[in-house]
């Protein structure tokens, strides 16, 4: 039974890095003319009121976007401009999730693939996406999904994976699905996000996939404290193989920055590094 709701979180520091991520990956994809396979394999509720009970109950927002503002980000226009779409009256009401982010960028000739499995967030996702042509809502389990879709028709594309991870076998998952993945699509590029609790958990992942042997894997990490497991999630990273050569340069630029705005007590984090060079 699956109880996470992502509606309690969207907004809050571990979205800054993962849809900051999405972003460039996105508006890089859309510089070429050809089609390509956005595969979402946990796509949530695709977009967030902030006034919801959920999201006023941690107000988590609060700690992540509601800490910046764009005029000292410069380097996230592209981000802010997105969300600042769905936020016509300037004030910061509605988040976007990944589909809704997406579907900002896709054009006719690309295609989303969005996977939920919980009942009320799948309702919810097909609510949201209902005006977009080229999304289809799957009420699957994505990484089954996912499996399925690969190798994509249009041979281009992007396979982001976002669980939430309150099923503790999702961390061997991941890399099982992506190393599978990997073999079919290798030209793919593979976004997978994780929140960093325990570190140990974390290196183990990492080190499964480097000895996998994909090549060209990047790793990029946010938090507001350094590691530590009494607090819970500190930081969160977004693994990314096959990344476009205009991300690294970025995310070295904006972390820093990003650490030092949204680090409690003045201890911010990040990680900017190579886990495998191409
Ligand atoms: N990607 C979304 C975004 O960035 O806006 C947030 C996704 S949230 C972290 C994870 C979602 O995955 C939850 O809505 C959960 O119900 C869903 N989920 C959990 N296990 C799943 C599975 N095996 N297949 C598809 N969805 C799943």
């Amino acid at each position: 039974m699956l109880s996470y709701r992502h509606s309690f979180h969207a907004g809050n520091f571990a979205d800054l890095l993962k849809h900051i991520v999405l972003v460039e990956i996105l508006d890089y994809l859309i510089q070429k003319e050809a089609g390509f396979e956005y595969i979402d394999t946990h796509a949530g509720a695709g977009l967030y009121s902030l006034s919801s009970v959920e999201a006023q109950k941690l107000q988590e927002y609060a700690g992540g976007i509601g800490k910046l503002d764009a005029e000292d980000f410069p380097e996230l226009a592209r981000y802010f401009e997105v969300v600042g779409s769905f936020n016509p009256a300037k004030a910061l009401e509605f988040y976007p999730g990944s589909p809704a982010i997406a579907n900002f960028f896709l054009r006719s000739q690309d295609r989303a693939w969005l996977h939920e499995l919980h009942p009320r967030d799948y309702e919810l996702l097909c609510e949201n996406m209902s005006g977009s042509k080229i999304s289809r809502v799957q009420r699957q389990d994505g990484f089954a999904g996912l499996n399925g879709l690969l190798p994509p028709v249009r041979r281009r594309g992007l396979v982001l994976i976002d669980p939430s991870y309150e099923i503790k076998s999702d961390y061997d998952r991941v890399v099982t699905y992506i190393v599978n993945g990997h073999k079919k699509f290798s030209q793919g590029i593979f976004a997978l996000w994780y929140p960093v609790i325990d570190r140990r958990t974390i290196d183990k992942l990492q080190a499964k996939l480097i000895k996998s042997g994909i090549r060209n894997i990047q790793r990029f990490e946010l938090g507001i404290y350094a590691d530590d497991y009494a607090r819970g999630m500190t930081s969160s990273g977004m693994i990314v193989i096959n990344s476009p050569w205009t991300l690294f340069n970025k995310m070295s630029q904006v972390l820093p920055k990003l650490a030092q705005q949204i680090g409690e007590a003045n201890s911010g984090h990040f990680k900017c590094d190579v886990l495998a060079p191409e």
